[in-house]
């Protein structure tokens, strides 16, 4: 027991109100509390780097404002109390007219949200404190590039005045030098600095109708009110709707003595890699600005130097430095982003976190920081997702080198490389595509009517809209590639073009029919065709061996490889023929889950499906069934032989039959015409009408299909499960080891599933009294996964469909749904994500749940996998290796990306339960 247990001190460890944290008194960890980056900037100062002093005022205080509208109680007062300790560290004073302390006033989230909140730098310059700074530093000039600066960043910041007015002074201010309006802002001497901050307050004054304070007490509590409410600005909300971050988090702001990197020749800012973020190359990476500070060196105003040619310029900063980024690298064990300013020769670290990357770089990285030892197996597998290995098998644009830019830049919403020509509506689209052109359909934001125009295009370019846009959810549902949201683009729809407004390219315009190509995977759009190549990691898959020595395709085998050794789940594919079974195969499938027997009904066979359901007497009924059994017979052998070893699970037959008959609307017509015109009509024509009013539903979905059909069409169920057991009696007889399984779709009441069991035995016994083949059930009705505990008497295996599980739990049609209403309901924040796409935890998978127990509870050993597209989904694999699920099936080409997720949840769900959360793990 704790000895302070019950005394009032056990309660008084932590002040209940503290808003305000040294940079000493925090680290890494406490992101929640300082944002990331006030929580690494601790952790720097811990690390005894070259941190300039400063405290950090926590998300608490913000989320206080941002609900009461007022700072809490007490934070003023350890505001100041911080800043005496500052002055103290400084030995000088904010406000203090000789020697004045500068700050700047820094905004920090929790997860990095670069350039969307806002930073004011220089906080104390005013006009009682501009000489004490010019002499401090015995020079002019700076000090009134200081000044500027601050009535740029707080006039625009805290006061709401745009940018371009101070540009446009800026400009002036250059011209009336005689220089050129991109003349670099260093060109102006201080006179034209001092003439411009009163013009810049000149500004401020008239749009704004209030003063940039000349107390810089009053400044710095201007400039932390502005940082808490830059967190609810547009464009950090819109960013954050992007991103999956939530909106209660608020911002920390970050208050530390300021370093100049505007003080001439020997000073600069720069911003660097611990590694090549783009490939994961090793070696540092990173630009730098001399006489400069701030933003100067991203915004391009001048050319900047790379870190070799700083590390020429100023070797004994630049050695420092690269000690500095590999002591980063070393402790967080990843890939580091900094930034950094020298003044006059001293380096001073001003930020760091654990950079962003692409899908390539993680994966790279994550392996070389394995094979040097830097961090374990587990910890590389953690590194890299599914998503980004699924990133990485989509086919790409051909490198130009640089060669070729894109004209514009939208938010990447569903991977992919498209071409085609541009066009403007849905309709243009089909009629294009029908014509036989690969279209882009470029709109400016998707409604449900342009769904055949999505369909028939190879891409879809948006002007509005985010990752939940309508065009968004519904391309990624589909998979087509989709860039939305490109604001540079104005797009009129009428007269067919698309106008880039901004950026290099402003002017430039795309015509309809022009060909363009957009990139799913990252969001550029060019005005020309770029070449696809098939992606490095899908060759490697498919064995082509044309990318050996190629370090992405390495690291995707080693992570792989791990993944596999750590998975409980295993992973099968749905695959219908023989062609994708051996793909799923090379993929590493180890066996099928799910092969739909549905198409092996249509195209040519249909005539004799039709002659099944039109047949009156038992002969034409066996005549036709014995002709499909022959065809049936010969698929099943295929997809035998190409998984041969490994079990394969044949659903059998469960679409309703108006999907092998003609369209009813269509077949009336047909007749009714040729009645109304005299021309003959055949008597089986008449019948076959008869029969498609007859098997006519309303509600397909919920109608005649299944087991339901199994039970109904006689002679149905039993010739698929026939030539299937003829199919592995012809494989034994070529020396293979067929593994086959018979799966009952649509199941809802044990009943139902006995008869159909019982049937299938029957025939397997016919045929070969030997043949041990399991028939197990699809559990994709709500009443099945309650009723499991019957229904597993008679299941040797349990399947979860959670395609239809999904639909007929939430009562709604995906076909008709996700154009329909998704966008809305994402929008609303009804869910997060499609339940299509990421199984529902709360009610979907409580039925998996219970239907696993339930099952296990008659049959302990029940064999339990799943095979609706959730198997391939990384959230929905987590899901089911926690629910106990065997197996996971999926698409082909999504195989990689199951295994790669089956092993990451073994190895998560082992780390959660131990607790261990390592510095720097957050990969996000
Ligand atoms: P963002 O989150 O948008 O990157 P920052 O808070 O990092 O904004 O601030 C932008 C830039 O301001 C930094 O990259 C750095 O160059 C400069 N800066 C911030 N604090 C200081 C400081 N104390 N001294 C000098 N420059 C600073
Ligand atoms: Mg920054
Ligand atoms: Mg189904």
């Amino acid at each position: 027991m704790l000895k302070t247990e019950g005394s009032a001190s056990a309660y008084r460890a932590e002040p209940p109100d503290r808003y305000v944290y040294d940079f000493a008194d925090g680290q890494a960890t406490m992101s929640d509390l300082l944002g990331g980056k006030g929580a690494n900037l601790a952790e720097m100062t811990r690390l005894g780097l070259p941190v300039p002093p400063g405290f950090t005022v926590t998300t608490e205080a913000c989320r206080h404002y941002l609900k009461t509208g007022r700072l809490p109680g007490g934070l003023d007062a350890q505001i100041a109390k911080h800043l005496a300790g500052l002055e103290q560290a400084a030995g000088r004073r904010l406000g203090d007219a000789d020697d004045p302390l500068l700050l700047s006033v820094r905004s920090g989230a929790k997860f990095s949200m670069p350039g969307m909140m806002e930073t004011v730098l220089n906080i104390g310059v005013c006009d009682a404190t501009v000489a004490g700074l010019a002499k401090r530093y015995g020079d002019e000039r700076f000090a009134w590039d200081c000044y500027r600066r601050l009535v740029q960043m707080y006039g625009r910041t805290v006061l709401g005045v745009s940018a371009e007015e101070f540009e446009r002074a800026l400009i002036q201010a250059k011209v009336r030098k005689g220089l050129v309006p991109d003349a670099p802002d260093t060109a102006l001497d201080a006179d034209a600095l001092r003439a411009l901050t009163r013009r810049f307050q000149r500004i401020v004054r008239e749009v704004s109708g209030q003063e940039v304070p000349q107390s810089p007490r009053e400044q710095l509590s201007g400039a932390v009110r502005a940082v808490f409410e830059s967190w609810d600005g547009q464009r950090a909300r819109v960013y954050r709707r992007r991103e999956g971050i939530p909106d209660d988090l608020g911002t920390a702001v970050t208050v530390m003595t300021m370093v100049f990197g505007n003080l001439g020749g020997d000073s600069g800012t720069g911003v660097g890699f611990t590694r090549d973020p783009a490939t994961g190359a090793p070696g540092v990476y990173g630009d730098y600005l001399s006489d400069a500070e701030g933003e100067d060196v991203v915004s391009g105003v001048r050319n900047t130097l790379t870190l070799e040619q700083f590390g020429a310029l100023d070797p004994d900063a630049y050695r420092e430095l690269r000690r500095h980024m590999a002591t980063l690298e070393e402790h967080y064990r990843d890939l580091c982003d900094i930034e950094f300013t020298v003044e006059r020769g001293k380096l001073w670290m001003l930020q760091t976190r654990v950079g962003k990357r692409t899908a390539a770089a993680a994966f790279r990285i994550a392996a070389d920081l394995l094979a040097d030892g830097t961090i374990d197996e587990d910890e590389a597998l953690c590194r890299v997702t599914g998503e980004q290995l699924a990133q990485l098998m989509f086919p790409c644009f051909a490198p130009s080198g640089g060669a070729i830019a894109p004209i514009a830049k939208g938010i990447a919403a569903s991977p992919g490389a498209a071409v085609g020509h541009a066009v403007f509506s849905s309709a243009d689209a089909v009629a294009r595509a029908a014509a036989g052109d690969r279209v882009i359909l470029v709109r400016r934001e998707t409604n449900p009517d342009d769904l055949p125009g999505m369909i028939a295009a190879s891409g879809v370019l948006t002007g509005r809209g985010g990752k939940t846009s309508h065009a968004a959810v519904v391309a990624r549902g589909m998979g087509r590639t989709c860039v939305c949201g490109v604001e540079s683009l104005e797009i009129d729809e009428q007269l067919g073009t698309a106008t880039v407004t901004r950026g290099r390219s402003a002017g430039i315009v795309i015509n309809r029919g022009d060909l363009i190509s957009i990139d799913g995977t990252d969001g550029s759009v060019y005005d020309t065709e770029i070449p696809v190549v098939s992606s490095p990691v899908v060759e490697y898959f498919e064995g082509h061996g044309t990318h050996t020595g190629d370090p992405v395709v390495a690291a995707v085998a080693t992570l792989l490889g791990i993944a596999d050794s750590r998975a409980q789940l295993g992973v099968r594919a749905n695959a219908d023929t023989p062609a994708d079974a051996a793909r799923a195969r090379r993929f590493g499938a180890h066996g099928i889950g799910l092969a739909r027997t549905e198409h092996m009904f249509l195209g040519e066979r249909r005539p004799i499906v039709e002659r099944l359901i039109l047949a009156e007497s038992q002969q034409d009924r066996t005549n036709a069934l014995n002709r499909l059994l022959e065809l049936q017979r010969a698929d099943f052998t295929g997809l035998l032989a190409a998984m041969d070893g490994l079990p394969v699970t044949v659903r059998l037959l469960d679409p309703p039959l108006h999907e092998f008959l003609p369209d009813l609307t269509e077949l009336s017509v047909e007749i009714a015409v040729a009645d109304a015109t005299h021309q003959p009509v055949t008597a089986e024509r008449r019948e076959l009408l008869a029969a498609v009013r007859r098997w006519h539903e309303q509600n397909p979905m919920l109608g005649l299909r299944g087991v339901r059909l199994g039970l109904v069409v006689p002679g149905l169920y039993a010739m698929q499960v026939r030539a299937l057991a003829e199919a592995i009696v012809a494989r034994r007889g070529d020396g293979g080891a067929p593994l086959a399984h018979i799966m009952i779709p649509l199941v809802a009441e044990a009943h139902e599933l006995e008869l159909a069991r019982a049937e299938a035995k029957r025939v397997l016994r016919e045929v070969d009294p030997g043949l041990t083949v399991s028939v197990g059930v699809m559990i994709e009705l709500p009443r099945a996964a309650l009723t499991a505990r019957r229904i597993a008497e008679h299941a040797e295996f349990f399947s979860f469909g959670t395609n239809d599980l999904t639909q007929t739990t939430w009562g709604m049609s995906r076909d008709d749904a996700e154009g329909a209403f998704f966008p809305a309901y994402l929008e609303h924040g009804v869910f997060t994500a499609s339940p299509f796409g990421t199984i529902d935890p709360e009610g979907v998978g409580a039925l998996v749940r219970a239907a696993v127990k339930r099952g296990r509870w008659t049959r302990p050993d029940l064999e339990i996998g799943v095979c609706g597209e959730h198997g391939g989904d990384p959230a929905s694999i987590h899901f089911f290796h926690q629910a106990g699920v065997d197996y996971v099936s999926c698409s082909p080409f999504r195989v990689p990306v199951a295994r790669l997720e089956a092993g990451r949840a073994a190895v998560l769900a082992r780390r959660e339960a131990a607790g261990s959360d390592a510095v720097g793990s957050d990969t996000r």
